[in-house]
């Protein structure tokens, strides 16, 4: 099976890679003489001179060293809506960064020329160069994103503990295939979390199209989350036409969430777009999508959102209660809200669980809006 084979890509260290980094911190010696990476659910174990799936984390001198320890390839600012994260500091402009290298090797990846390089490059940014950049360009928060973080995540903390002592907050844009490790470290620094399904977590799905045999660490992750951090969650699910829209995998992962995490949690199911080695593929058709969110809200969950298809009404926040607007968005962007300075509805008192209150930012990101159009 395809998972398999990847399971085995384990290959040299090139010698530009071992001139960067710092040795990692999640990592077990076997008595074989191997290093297990425990930073995600691959569990690599690692020979002498060799580098993990991922490209970024390796062994030397019987340590795991993480390659891509400072190396910034991507640091753009972003809506925090863009994650998407609708119910955590609305409104906030975030700087997000990322290394190369992933752990899943998505066929649709949109982001393919960082997540699937593997070699270490990049700017060398220390954790105070970091948030000093999120600071000078008027971002509230950093997030870790465009690949999975966790992969880089002794790099993420320190980024982290730094820019709280800034006052700035921290968010993974994680595919959830984590540890109990990688948990516990995340629950050092971070404040948010958005957990990206793809194809509603189906099995044959996520082996075809990910190269993983299923999406059960993902689920644990959730579970570890909820029950050793403080870490706000949202949930995605990238909803791709004919192999990764089964409504009874949605049902089962809407159930998931209203069952372990509660029907406050919110979900997004968003629009593919063909991208890298799935061009052949149709964008999702917004029908598609609007069944899915009436499964969410079949099964009791109670903000379920749409995205990647600007000018829908199900961008907008709806008061459980009264069912009013709440928050009116377009694209990223925040039009106007209905709530009172406790985030409660103005037509109706109904307190809804958002963090922070909300800003506005449309003119700022409406243009790049357009793109997704
Ligand atoms: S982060 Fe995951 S893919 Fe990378 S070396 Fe560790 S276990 Fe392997």
């Amino acid at each position: 099976m395809f998972y398999k084979i990847v399971k085995l890509i384990i290959v040299s260290l090139e010698q530009e890679n071992h001139s960067s980094g710092k040795e990692a911190e999640l990592f077990q010696t076997l008595p074989n003489g191997r290093v297990k990476c425990t930073a995600c659910a691959r569990l690599c174990e690692i020979p002498e001179g060799k580098i993990g799936l991922c490209g970024i984390r390796g062994v030397s001198n019987s340590k795991l060293q993480l390659f891509a320890y400072g190396r910034v390839i991507a640091g753009n600012i972003d809506p925090i809506e863009k994650k998407p994260v609708t119910h955590y500091r609305p409104g906030t402009n975030i700087f997000s960064i990322a290394t190369t290298g992933c752990n899943w090797l998505c066929k649709y990846c949109q982001n393919h020329d960082i997540s699937q390089r593997r070699k270490i490059e990049g700017l060398e940014m220390t954790p105070q160069e970091v948030v000093e950049s999120a600071i000078n360009q008027g971002s509230q928060g950093i997030a870790y994103t465009y690949n999975e973080p966790s992969i880089f995540i002794e790099f993420a903390k320190d980024c982290g503990v730094e820019a709280h002592k800034r006052d700035i907050f921290n968010i993974f844009v994680s595919n959830g295939y984590d540890t109990s490790e990688s948990v516990d470290m995340m629950g050092k620094f971070l404040d948010c979390i958005t957990v990206d399904f793809k194809g509603s977590g189906k099995e044959e799905f996520v082996r075809r199209y990910i190269g993983i045999p299923n999406s059960d660490p993902i689920f644990q992750t959730l579970k570890n989350i909820r029950d050793k951090t403080k870490i706000h969650t949202e949930i995605t699910d990238l909803i791709v036409p004919d192999v990764g829209d089964d409504l009874e995998s949605a049902r089962k992962l809407c159930k998931f969430v209203y069952d372990e995490l509660g029907p406050s949690t919110p979900i997004h199911f968003l629009r593919f777009h063909p991208d890298f080695k799935m061009m052949e593929f149709n964008s999702t058709p917004i029908e598609t999508l609007e069944k899915h969110h009436k499964i969410a809200k079949e099964q009791g969950l109670l903000y379920a959102y749409i995205g990647n298809v600007p000018g829908h009404p199900l961008e907008h926040t709806y008061c459980p209660e009264c069912k009013n607007i709440a928050i009116q968005r377009y694209g990223f962007a925040i039009e106007s809200w209905n709530l009172d300075k406790n985030n409660s509805c103005i037509y109706c008192n109904y307190p809804l669980p958002i963090l922070g209150q909300p800003q506005s930012i449309k003119n700022k990101y409406r243009k790049k809006l357009r793109f997704f159009q």
